[in-house]
């Protein structure tokens, strides 16, 4: 069966490596980004050069109208998808709540909650038994911040990836008789842009010592999780989270 794997926000970081990795494992991959063209379409050459087959999608995943175009995109040029990875996500200068002003919050919880909904939606309008489809796969990238509140940082970030690990819970039940299972990763403290967009490019060093592991994470092995999850090895698992967050 031909694989077709969207993963949202795809243009830099954990997304570069699923996309990459998923490329590898036999999918037709679907890079979407909303600014970074150059960065999608240095991952889509990279992988259109090894043999695989990548476009890149622009798309603003918090708009209703974009996110359907987006999905009937895909479908005219790969004819549907079988696996979903709800990936973009931002957060916001470090923060107390008091401090937190309220398009602030609104701008993060819809990219991190609302996104997730929109293209999950599409997603199981081509998946689902119900609407004529084989079946499929969702990972939602939540966070460890979904545990730990992230006080003094980014409580609002952390709340709405606590959404997101709701969503993974409910939306599994709703749709495990339909051929379709929900999982997500909750990555720690993981190289990547984001933290400069917190102010702090640096975070994770700063921070590792806090890890049982003593040290940050790769987007790699985000990567991994979220591709195993996705595969028929974990044909049993839905509504699961996998920690990837070195113990802590
Ligand atoms: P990143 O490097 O900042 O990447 C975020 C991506 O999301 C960017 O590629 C951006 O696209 C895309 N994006 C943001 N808003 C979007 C929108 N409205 N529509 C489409 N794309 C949008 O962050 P990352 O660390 O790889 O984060 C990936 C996911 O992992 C996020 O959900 C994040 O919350 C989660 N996570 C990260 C860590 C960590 O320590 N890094 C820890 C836990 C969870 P453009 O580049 O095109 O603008």
């Amino acid at each position: 069966m031909t694989k077709t794997i969207l993963i949202t926000g795809s243009s830099r970081g954990i997304r570069a490596a699923t996309a990459l990795l998923a490329a590898k494992q036999g999918y037709n991959v679907c890079v979407n980004y909303l600014q970074n063209e150059k960065a999608a379409e240095q991952i889509v050459h990279q992988i259109n050069q090894n043999g695989g087959k990548a476009i890149a999608y622009q798309a603003d995943v918090t708009s209703e109208t974009d996110v359907k175009s987006l999905f009937s995109k895909i479908d005219d040029d790969f004819g549907g998808l079988t696996a979903l990875v709800n990936n973009s996500g931002i957060l916001e200068t470090q923060s107390r709540v008091d401090n937190m002003d309220m398009n602030r919050i609104l701008r993060v919880i819809n990219s991190n909650i609302i996104s997730c909904f929109l293209c999950s939606k599409e997603a199981i309008k081509r998946m689902s038994t119900l609407y004529g489809g084989v079946g499929g796969a969702i990972v939602n990238v939540s966070s460890i911040a979904a545990k730990t509140g992230s006080p003094n940082e980014y409580v609002d970030y952390a709340a709405s990836k606590a959404a997101v690990d709701a969503l993974t819970i409910g939306l599994s039940k709703e749709v495990a008789e339909e051929g379709i299972r929900v999982n997500a990763v909750r990555p720690g403290f993981i190289y990547t842009d984001i933290h400069a967009n917190g102010g702090e490019p640096n975070r994770v060093d700063r921070i590792k010592n806090m890890v049982p592991m003593k040290r940050g994470g790769q987007p790699g092995e985000v990567a991994k999780a979220i591709l195993w999850l996705l595969s028929d090895e974990a044909s049993f698992s839905t509504g699961t989270f996998i920690d990837i967050s070195g113990g802590r």
